[in-house]
């Protein structure tokens, strides 16, 4: 067994940053309820509004627009069930927290380099009209496909449609200028920057029609009720603060996912990678070895000291086939075969190495057999 793990899974859950455990910790010690108008009130409030304040800075929006959630599943759930009132349509693609929570919605195609299909947009847009609300994520979870969300805006505002976006994957890995993008509604989560799992955020621009989530408090400006989760919060402002400072370092991050693509293309020249003709994130690779069950090397990577996933780990712990690769226009076989690898702020070099040293060896173990 190897001391140490190497840690690929960043899209999964990105490694706790310091400067997070620091606001955490702070924000714990703080005895005060935010709604409360004695002096800790007002501290634990100041709090939460410094975070809101950071977090919309990352997004590229108004601090008002900020609504804190319980993380990104609710804040999609939200979007998909209290926004507009009128039909669903969705890509093929997106993660299962927008899919199931519209499951009658209209499935829009992806083409096989993973972008959602225009023409098949506007088809949809044409049918149904003006009230429609158009749910297209920026980046995807397991290829890291960047999708044509100016385009889609273009195509939806032109139809008198609404359009959320899920940036969950985008954020703190490109900049992300909410205003300029022309989106009605972003959801973001805090631990894949950096910060605690279970805070979220669905950010929602003026006059947009959202209907409250939990009543039974003023919180969030009525529409989530419920005392704010106080650290979390804390812990997903300096964590916004922390990957926007942090985003120049994509650039180092591209050039060590390119080279680990490279070696693994030398080891396999059978090797497909998803996505890998479209614009995608910096940091995911998402490699498909014919022959080889993801769980299969999922497992040898982890004996071998090396953590990546298979498939959308971040929604279930069991692999199911990826609903995303499928829609690529993937075999059952070939989609069962991929594996997902996503770097982040702590990667480096020797991570590329030995990821690139235990797949190797798996690769050889494979053919041999
Ligand atoms: N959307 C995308 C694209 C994701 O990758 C995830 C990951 O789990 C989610 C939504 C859900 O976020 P959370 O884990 O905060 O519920």
């Amino acid at each position: 067994m190897a001391e140490t793990t190497v840690y690929l899974d960043y899209n999964a859950t990105a490694p706790l940053r310091p400067e997070v455990l620091a606001a955490m910790t702070g924000a714990m010690a703080e005895p005060g309820n935010p709604s409360s108008v004695h002096a800790p009130g007002r501290r634990a409030r100041r709090l939460i509004e410094e975070a809101r304040i950071r977090v919309a800075a990352l997004a590229g929006a108004d601090p008002r627009w900020v609504n804190f959630t319980s993380g990104g599943t609710e804040a999609n759930n939200w979007a998909l069930t209290g926004l507009g009132r009128g039909p669903r349509l969705v890509s093929a693609a997106e993660h299962d927290s927008v899919l199931q929570a519209a499951p009658e919605a209209r499935r829009l195609a992806v083409h096989a380099d993973g972008r959602v299909d225009l023409e098949d947009l506007q088809e949809a847009l044409a049918d149904f009209g003006a009230g429609a609300l158009v749910s297209v994520m920026l980046a995807n979870n397991e290829t890291g496909v960047l999708q044509p969300v100016e385009a889609v805006v273009e195509l939806a505002r032109a139809a008198g449609a609404l359009v959320h976006c899920d940036a969950v994957q985008a954020a703190g890995k490109l900049p992300l200028d909410m205003a300029r993008l022309g989106v009605d509604c972003m959801t973001l989560s805090a631990h894949k920057l950096g910060g605690p799992p279970g805070v979220g955020a669905l950010i929602c621009r003026d006059g947009v029609d959202l209907k409250p989530l939990l009543r039974g408090g003023g919180q969030e400006s009525r529409r989530r009720a419920g005392t704010e989760n106080l650290p979390g919060i804390a812990g997903f402002g300096a964590a916004a603060e922390a990957a926007r400072r942090d985003l120049p370092l994509m650039a180092e991050i591209r050039r060590l996912r390119d080279r680990l693509e490279e070696g693994a293309r030398a080891i396999a020249p059978d090797l497909r990678i998803f996505g890998a003709e479209a614009e995608r994130l910096a940091n995911t690779s998402c490699l498909a070895l014919p022959g080889r069950s993801a769980e299969t090397q999922v497992m040898a990577l982890d004996l071998a000291g090396v953590a990546v996933s298979a498939g959308a780990a971040c929604s279930s712990g069991k692999v199911q086939p990826s609903h995303v690769l499928a829609a690529m226009g993937a075999g059952p076989d070939e989609a069962a075969s991929a594996i997902r690898v996503s770097l982040g702020w702590q990667s480096g070099e020797a991570d590329v190495g030995r990821f690139l040293s235990a797949w190797g060896d798996l690769y050889r173990r494979s053919r041999a057999a």
